[in-house]
């Protein structure tokens, strides 16, 4: 099977070129592991106290798929202005150490690749040869992610736009199929709109769509309170 050819047809949104680097010792070697270190920082941080990846974590645990933070995360140096990627190969997620510099941001990167993640261990997911499948992972991970809050947020005050939510999710999936696929904008958007009711309506593990952190609160205590209340039956 020819992988150079693979790998220019899928592109490295989804799946970052992943090519160990050799540096050059010194100053820039010496910033790189600062860099290193503080994605690590950021990354324990997140799956500590975001709700959002605490819920995905604990989902993931419950689907027999535990994600362990050294196995199953990775903080590397990305091309362009890549936040990160889930690698089905190796069931591992990219966190672009190069482009992540705030909190705020590196859990909704944390949460969208785990939205990822979680879809790849509770369906088999067929990333490669089904554009579907694709589509439907990147509309879950854009609508509970809150990838689309901030701007909902600035739309609703400032525009009153009922609709935004539901074309940010549209656009967003759209961008991350078109970054990782070779094919036409119609192309793209026509498989985006036949799975998006059904893909836009399942809020897995999430059981409503998070709009705010103080949503993700609530749903992750739900979330628990169920596994307790199996736990006792
Ligand atoms: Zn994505």
């Amino acid at each position: 099977m020819d992988q150079t050819k693979q790998e220019g047809e899928y592109g490295y949104d989804l799946f970052p070129e992943r090519q160990a680097r050799k540096y050059k010792k010194g100053s820039i070697a010496e910033s790189l592991f600062t860099f290193n270190h503080k994605c690590q920082v950021m990354l324990q941080f997140a799956m500590e106290t975001s709700p959002y990846a605490k819920l995905l974590l604990s989902a993931m645990t419950s689907s027999g798929c535990k994600a362990l933070r050294d196995r199953h995360f990775s903080c590397e140096d990305c091309d362009g202005t890549v936040s990160g990627g889930f690698d089905a190969a190796s069931s591992q997620i990219v966190l672009c150490q190069n482009n992540i510099h705030q909190q705020s941001h590196m859990n909704r990167v944390v949460t969208h690749e785990l939205i990822h993640a979680f879809d790849h261990c509770r369906a088999h997911v067929d990333w490669f040869n089904n554009l579907r499948h694709l589509a439907c992972s990147e509309i879950r991970a854009a609508n509970l992610s809150g990838d689309c809050s901030f701007s909902n947020e600035v739309a609703r005050l400032n525009f009153g736009l009922k609709q935004h939510h539901q074309e940010c999710v549209r656009g967003r999936a759209l961008r991350s199929i078109l970054a990782v696929r070779k094919i036409s904008r119609e192309e793209a958007e026509k498989i985006v709109n036949e799975v998006f009711d059904t893909c836009f309506n399942d809020h897995a593990p999430f059981g409503r769509i998070p709009h705010s952190k103080k949503d993700a609160k609530f749903a992750y205590r739900d979330y628990e309170n169920r596994d307790r209340y199996y736990a006792n039956l």
